[in-house]
């Protein structure tokens, strides 16, 4: 009897499903807007991207709309062959303008840059230093390229110069060496200390690479992300990478830097060059999101203002929130059970925001991580901290 080659995929699933590490899918009857309809119920919207709420911002909606009935419902082609449109390079264009670097490019998403530069920017005779809770893309695109690999400890600058003194007196002297880091990391919503990491890269000779998806839209002049935070020269961080699918509320990824950037770029990142461009209405709706973080400057501070008053309730409250510098705050909880409890028990009193357990976050370190957003009024922000205290003390968590 010959065995079954594909019995594993139930194996798999069923050992996941024993450690309660499985993704049950939520289902979204509708927009991602504050309030909304998840499995048929009205709830609070506690752990989308959409920042600014942009992906139903007006104008944002009748740009995707317009491109298509101009431009059609698809691309046709990859980027170098057929399938780069005026839409397209206007956004990249815009987008430089936006970041104040020389030169922009876009992917199909952020985990297609990260994916698809990383190992260009690095290679054989080559060394990746990486901050040790970088996001699974950037793991990835590090783990396709053939550098070196190193990393230092969360967001330890000291450690960081360690590893870069090791790799000096490395036995062959490295070609290139390439440090990594989020802007803004996703599980504890703490910033990057760029601007000392970008100095201790200099003194080292190592090209400086920020990944900003949580930044943009948040940090910085109107959003324009922890480049501009810092207030730091593209000659210190010469690659600032970026997604439209966070605060933009679109989809798509991008770097910004020199035109030497987007030149090679562009003519080695192999997801970029295989796969098929946005169609139309992504480019126009991501321009017109660019379009209204430069004009509409309130999204931003009103973000800030309902994530202030949300953190301070909550800490008031007796809640564990962490270090979180930015508009994520986790809820920790501790026992990985507990969080999920509490998950379940704010969706029955009309707030949805997802528990992160054990692998993503350490066994003891369970939590609610929400992400606030720009479109809550003051009322709704009240009405979810009405419900964290009501199910934190149901549960003996304050
Ligand atoms: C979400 C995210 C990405 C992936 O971006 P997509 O455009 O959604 O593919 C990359 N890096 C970080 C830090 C992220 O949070």
């Amino acid at each position: 009897m010959s065995r079954d080659p594909t019995g594993f995929l139930k194996e798999e699933y069923e050992q996941l499903v024993s450690a309660a590490l499985d993704w049950r899918i939520h289902v979204l009857n509708g927009p991602s807007q504050p309030w909304c309809q998840v499995e048929g119920k009205k709830v609070l919207m506690f752990c989308s991207n959409n920042y600014l709420g942009l992906s139903t911002h007006p104008r944002v909606q009748a740009a995707a709309i317009a491109a298509i009935q101009s431009h059609g419902a698809g691309s046709g082609s990859v980027r170098p062959i057929a399938g780069t449109m005026d839409i397209h390079i206007e956004l990249e264009e815009r987008l430089a303008r936006f970041k104040g670097a020389e030169a922009s490019l876009v992917y199909q998403t952020g985990f297609a840059t990260n994916a698809g530069l990383i190992p260009q920017l690095a290679g054989e005779g080559d060394l990746i230093v990486s901050d040790e809770l970088n996001h699974g893309s950037i793991i990835d695109g590090v783990r396709l390229s053939k550098a070196d690999k190193a990393v230092f400890r969360h967001t330890d600058v000291e450690d960081l110069e360690r590893v870069l003194n090791d790799a000096e007196a490395h036995s062959t002297a490295y070609r290139r060496i390439l440090v990594i880091t989020d802007g803004v990391f996703s599980m504890d919503g703490d910033i990057a200390p760029l601007d000392r990491i970008a100095r201790v890269g200099h003194d080292h000779g190592a090209m400086v690479y920020v990944d900003d998806a949580h930044g943009e839209g948040v940090l910085g002049t109107g959003g324009r992300g922890i480049v501009d935070h810092f207030h730091l020269s593209r000659d210190l961080v010469q690659v600032e990478m970026g997604t439209f699918s966070k605060a933009f509320g679109v989809v798509g990824g991008h770097v910004s830097g020199s035109k030497d950037l987007r030149n090679f770029a562009l003519n080695k990142s192999r997801t970029w060059l295989l796969s098929g461009s946005h169609p139309p209405g992504v480019a126009a709706a991501c321009l017109a999101a660019v379009d209204v973080l430069e004009k509409e400057e309130q999204h931003v501070r009103r973000l800030w203002e309902n994530t202030r008053r949300f953190k301070k309730a909550m800490g008031a409250a007796g809640f564990d929130i962490g270090r979180s510098e930015t508009p994520i705050t986790p809820i920790i909880v501790g026992d990985s059970g507990k969080a999920k409890r509490l998950s379940d028990r704010l969706f029955e009193l009309g707030v949805f925001a997802l528990p992160i357990v054990f692998p993503m976050v350490a066994k003891d370190r369970a939590r609610i991580r929400t992400i606030m957003n720009a479109a809550m009024t003051d009322s709704d922000v009240d009405f979810a901290i009405d419900a964290f205290v009501k199910a934190g003390k149901e549960l003996a968590i304050v």
